[in-house]
């Protein structure tokens, strides 16, 4: 799913679950809230202070959040399928049903992977090793990216900005081990112990698939010297958001001005596509410097970096003491998380990665109500209503900027609950015989599957989800917006709950993704997703110091002693929340003309209930490792500054709770953008 690369989100990628037998609930409870907590306070602590104590981290996870209840109602519901589908002996050969049910089965086979060692990975080592000088090793790079093991670089295909109905190739900055490359060159003491640690981890690998103590550690310093020339290349987090400066349209003679050892020719003749002619290289200067690494570091040592390279992609697929290893590093220092997630819902998240839209279908079958869409439907237009009166009304846009502004809102596009044009997977073959096997040609088919779109017109019936997914997205370059089937249920969405709790809830999740159409990158792209400046500079200045607003709020708020969110990072989800809510709320506000005031309900008035519904939504728990590993990655702002850091800036909220000024939920002046 490479158009993940490119999509705004709802929510971190860090919500990843398992359930434990808590009930949905599909009315607001009163027990989960915090009482002794004031809302004009601390809003976040008083809507979800309950849940918060009676929810601890499970020692499987990271975080812990409402949002991981719903995941895992997912997961159990494609544990069922999948079960049943490992067990049905008579599933026709090559039908998608066999496939999900062999892929979930050699997965659970512990027995067969712990026969099987790694051997699977003797000719990929062979291979590496045959590189005889830089020419023969961009071959090696080039196989490598066909079976799905990621090095040097990255690669994918996806719509060209500037000329969106039609695919190209992107190429950019990859090839680190660690998350960021902020970890490889921050001279905190935090970032060099985690530097010392993945050094150990390596060393570790290695020792474990039969080098010497010894030499195994001079491997991982060797790795660690190369990924860390590759960090020093790479643009920071910003900037790598950045449309304009990630945009690079070459020719591949042009390319050759930039690469003169690489040769892009090669690379692509060897990937199996000769007939490429333009690239949008993503990071030039990384290019320009990887291109001096590939003569200025000896090939041994970009031997050695492969080798890691292939056997860390497979760690989760070998023998217990190497998934262990894998799992020791990357989930509990880095993340902090006690225990590996149980083997079946590792297993149900491999079929959802790999098979998705063969597995999709079957979920929507048990989980997917017809009537959602209707309704999702409804709420959608009625929040594009409110926002083109927004465009039409706001003071400072000029004519010129509105009108191309309300032409891009006409060309919203969107999509609800699951494709309509589920993928074809007749030629991937999967079996029980070996699992990495299985996930090998699934990389293979879905770099074929990628690749193939280079140079054609987009298909705009793709989605970026699977159906069981539990997010939401923005896609500048085709203006749409998503909505997998996965994320309309409680507490997102609730077919028996009143409007007020919905338009908080997944009305705001809708207000959000709209939002990122206009948020500090996605205001770039027109209409027609082509990235295009159809603002005057006075307008865009406007838009520029309302935005630099939000910035600085977000900046301001601490997640961990001396660790405060970036602002400049987090700016676009923190746009999304903000214009979200504000466009839920008015949307909500005129579907009630006409109808009778709805009651106070439990003491809460709707107002009051279609804020709590938002404020639910973000309640979670998560462990410090975890806190900090988002707050350097992730573009989303910690849950408590969403719900907070979002409220703040709405006078209605204020209002709904009798908050006054210089209490803390009310930021005066408030940001605003529309
Ligand atoms: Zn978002």
């Amino acid at each position: 799913m490479k158009l993940r690369s490119l999509i705004s989100l709802a929510l971190s990628l860090m919500i990843v679950a398992s359930v434990f037998g808590q009930q949905l609930t599909s009315t607001f409870d009163r027990r989960n809230l915090d009482e002794t907590c004031l809302p004009c306070q601390d809003f976040y602590g008083y809507v979800n202070g309950g849940w918060l104590k009676q929810n601890p981290i499970p020692g499987t996870f990271g975080s812990w959040g409402v949002a991981n209840l719903v995941a895992e109602a997912n997961r159990d519901a494609l544990k069922n399928i999948l079960e049943a589908a490992a067990a049905n002996t008579k599933a026709p050969a090559g039908s998608n049903e066999k496939k999900i049910g062999d892929l979930y089965a050699s997965c659970m086979d512990t027995a067969a992977i712990e026969a099987a060692g790694t051997k699977a990975l003797n000719p990929v080592f062979a291979e590496i090793k045959k590189a005889k000088d830089e020419r023969t090793l961009q071959t090696t790079v080039a196989h490598l990216h066909k079976m799905g093991i990621g090095s040097m670089f990255s690669r994918f295909v996806a719509a060209d900005a500037k000329n969106s109905s039609i695919n190209i190739v992107q190429v950019g900055q990859g090839g680190l081990s660690l998350p960021d490359r902020d970890y490889y060159l921050k001279q905190d003491d935090k970032s060099k112990d985690t530097r010392a640690e993945f050094i150990k981890h390596v060393t570790n690998m290695f020792v474990l698939l039969g080098d010497t103590p010894a030499v195994a550690e001079a491997e991982a310093n060797t790795i660690m010297a190369i990924e860390t020339k590759l960090a020093q290349a790479s643009m920071d987090r910003v900037d790598a958001r950045n449309p304009i400066k990630t945009y690079n349209k070459k020719t591949t003679a042009e390319l050759n001005e930039l690469n003169t050892t690489f040769s892009w020719p090669q690379y692509f003749k060897d990937l199996g596509y000769p007939n490429i002619k333009e690239v949008v290289v993503r990071q030039p200067d990384f290019f320009k410097a990887l291109d001096h690494e590939l003569t200025a570091t000896p090939l041994d040592d970009w031997q050695v970096y492969l080798r890691w390279r292939a056997l860390t992609a497979a760690a989760t697929a070998l023998p217990a003491k190497f998934d262990n290893e894998n799992f020791r590093f990357f989930g509990t220092y880095l993340q902090g998380t006690k225990e590996q997630q149980p083997r079946w819902r590792r297993c149900v998240n491999t079929v959802d990665n790999n098979l998705g839209e063969a597995l999709g279908p079957e979920y929507v079958k048990v989980r997917y109500p017809a009537t959602a869409k209707a309704k999702m439907k409804e709420m959608i237009d009625n929040l594009l209503a409110i926002l083109k009166d927004d465009l039409s009304t706001a003071d400072w846009m000029s004519a010129e900027t509105r009108k191309q502004a309300l032409d891009k809102l006409s060309l919203f596009t969107p999509y609800i609950g699951h494709t309509e044009k589920w993928q074809d997977y007749r030629t991937l073959t999967i079996d029980r015989s070996s699992y990495l096997g299985n996930l090998r040609r699934s990389a293979e088919f879905g770099f074929k599957d990628n690749l193939d779109k280079a140079g054609q017109p987009v298909d705009h019936s793709e989605w970026p989800f699977t159906p069981p997914t539990l997010n939401a997205g923005y896609l500048p370059t085709g203006n749409q917006i998503f909505f997998p089937a996965g994320i309309l249920q409680p507490p997102f969405f609730d077919f028996n709950s009143e409007d007020a709790f919905n338009y908080g809830a997944i009305g705001a999740i809708i207000g959000h993704e709209i939002g990122h159409g206009f948020d500090h990158n996605g205001r770039r792209y027109d209409g027609k997703g082509n990235l295009r400046d159809w603002w005057t500079a006075d307008d865009a200045k406007q838009y520029e110091e309302r935005a630099s607003c939000i910035e600085k709020e977000f900046s301001g708020f601490q997640a961990l002693e001396g660790l405060n969110v970036n602002g400049k990072l987090v700016l676009g989800e923190a746009i999304g929340d903000l214009v979200g809510l504000r466009l839920a709320y008015r949307a909500w506000k005129k579907s009630l003309v006409g109808k009778p005031d709805p009651p106070t309900i439990d003491g809460f008035t709707a107002e009051q209930r279609f804020f709590l519904g938002f404020g639910r939504v973000w309640g979670t728990n998560a462990r410090p490792e975890t806190l900090r590993l988002q707050v350097q990655t992730d573009p989303h702002p910690p849950a408590r500054f969403r719900a907070n850091g979002t409220v703040m800036n709405m006078p209605e909220f204020a209002a709904a709770f009798g908050c006054k000024s210089g209490d803390a939920m009310v930021r005066e002046p408030a940001c605003k953008i529309w």
